[in-house]
């Protein structure tokens, strides 16, 4: 499901002809060897492509369009080797619309002390022109991420990689189509939303279909794919009967297997990559999808429970961020459910009633069957798990009628003290930066939900990014949070976003 696209990024070298064609020639020598080095490092997830050197305003407006115009092409990478008078940039800039990145290095690393002549000051002067080049975009007000340091330094590296990914995600975005499996829960402000807002500010389509015409594509399948679908789950998973018939509980997995096939079939049918459900309405569907929501999440889907849209966006959004990354630890929508407040062990639990992405388990992952304690279903088969410990980034993005605010708090996971048997769904726990107290103070101030859109491996900086290219309104609740300053950060917010 979640396919790696071919994206590729542009390296645009800024100069002039001041200084004849030999500086020329350097320039685009010292370019691609900067090109070549980025893509033989390995710490780029995706291909640098070098371009011919930039100095007119002719060729930087085709090159940005050119840039538009290809659908390989996910942002551009600027950088100043020698000084590039900035009003030849105007127009390319003006008509760009694509993620942009400003490279602020230089070919040498070190002053070359005794060899140092005029000649070398004209051919290197990156710290003078990306000076320039800096002023018209930010005078032009152009959203960008600007890296500072050595191109051979792994730092500079795995901040390129880290925009690379926030860049897609931007791209992406554009491509995120969500299925609403009936409406948001009743009365539940926190999950509602300007779906035609949402289009316009992040491209999402978000579209209803009435639950019986899933759950007829779901009776459509046959028993063996059923069956090949439960011999999978059998082999894969441990299976927890706790005094349950061994044939009763297959009956039970069985249609959860139905479900995956029936729903994933729906999905790719339509062309939607998220879905949401609601266990208030559920038609002729015999239980809440719980396992074949949670199979779906970690073949990439994004998911929200009870109708909750922007969480299922969000979801897919950063699971489409993290693709393909090396030892990737997970990306799920988690809610906050019930603190733990004793002091120095303080943290939140986090599960849901069934949908928890597997990608983020830690050990092994088993199969229950339990009565839910709402909605009118036979027993869900699910699967449980606790999750991996570490740094990780849970995300809300709320309406606040007149604008959208992504709520982006650093969490710190940590596995419960004791083992939680009589638990039937799959956890996580942690403790939101700065403290508990802290930050769910501030997580109230800002409006944020109890759904989040979780991952291990993105970090605030780069959906702080996302959602600057987006336009939109982000408060960060990490380390440095002190709530006097989140507050004034809200407050400048409304003035700003009005
Ligand atoms: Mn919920």
């Amino acid at each position: 499901m979640l396919k790696k696209k071919n994206y590729k990024f542009w390296f645009c070298t800024g100069s002039q002809d001041l200084y004849g064609d030999e500086v020329l020639q350097h320039v685009a020598e010292h370019a691609k060897e900067i090109v070549g080095a980025l893509n033989d490092s390995g710490d780029l997830p995706y291909e640098v492509v070098w371009k011919p050197t930039l100095i007119t305003n002719e060729l930087i407006r085709k090159t940005f369009n050119e840039a538009n115009g290809d659908e390989e092409c996910a942002g551009v990478i600027t950088w100043m080797h020698t000084f590039s008078p900035a009003k030849s940039w105007i127009l390319g800039l003006q008509e760009f619309r694509k993620p942009l990145l400003h490279l602020h290095t230089q070919y040498n690393e070190e002053i070359p002390y005794d060899s140092i002549d005029m000649d070398f000051m004209n051919e290197n002067q990156a710290a003078h022109g990306d000076r320039e080049y800096g002023h018209i975009v930010s005078r032009m007000r152009i959203e960008r991420k600007v890296v500072v340091g050595y191109w051979k330094d792994e730092v500079v590296r795995k901040k390129i990689a880290g925009w690379m990914r926030t860049a897609v995600g931007v791209i992406e975005s554009s491509h995120i189509r969500v299925m609403r499996v009936a409406d948001n829960m009743r009365n539940v402000a926190v999950t509602e939303g300007d779906k035609v807002e949402a289009q316009i500010k992040f491209g999402w389509e978000i579209d209803a279909y009435p639950v019986n015409e899933i759950a007829a594509c779901v009776s459509d399948v046959t028993e063996a794919e059923v069956k090949a679908l439960l011999d999978e789950y059998y082999s894969k998973y441990e299976i927890l009967l706790e005094g349950r018939d061994p044939e009763e509980f297959k009956k039970h997995v069985a249609v959860q297997a139905k479900i995956e096939i029936g729903f994933e079939r729906f999905l790719e049918e339509k062309g939607y990559q998220a879905i949401v459900t609601h266990f208030g309405d559920l038609g002729t569907l015999e239980q809440l999808p719980g396992l074949a929501i949670q199979r779906l999440m970690e073949k990439g889907y994004g998911f929200g429970a009870e109708g909750d849209w922007k969480v299922a966006a969000m979801v897919r959004l950063m699971k489409i961020m993290t693709e393909g990354m090396k030892d990737a630890k997970g990306t799920s929508m988690l809610e906050d459910y019930t603190y733990n407040m004793v002091r120095g062990k303080e943290g939140i639990l986090e599960a849901h009633m069934l949908e928890i992405c597997p990608t983020i388990a830690e050990g092994k992952i088993s199969i229950k069957c339990q009565p839910l304690s709402m909605g009118n279903r036979e027993d869900p088969a699910r699967l449980v798990f606790t999750s991996k410990e570490g740094r990780g980034v849970a995300t809300s993005l709320v309406d606040l009628g007149n604008r959208f605010r992504l709520i982006i708090n650093e969490v710190n996971c940590k596995h419960v003290e004791k083992p939680m048997p009589k638990l039937p769904v799959a956890t996580n726990f942690w403790e939101p930066l700065p403290d508990l107290y802290t930050g769910a103070e501030a997580w109230i101030l800002a409006g944020g939900a109890h759904h989040t859109a979780f991952s291990y491996d993105l970090t605030a900086e780069q959906m702080g990014d996302w959602a600057a290219a987006m336009g939109i309104e982000a408060v960060y609740i990490d380390a440095d949070t002190k709530i006097r300053d989140f507050k004034r950060d809200l407050m400048l917010g409304e003035v700003f976003f009005k």
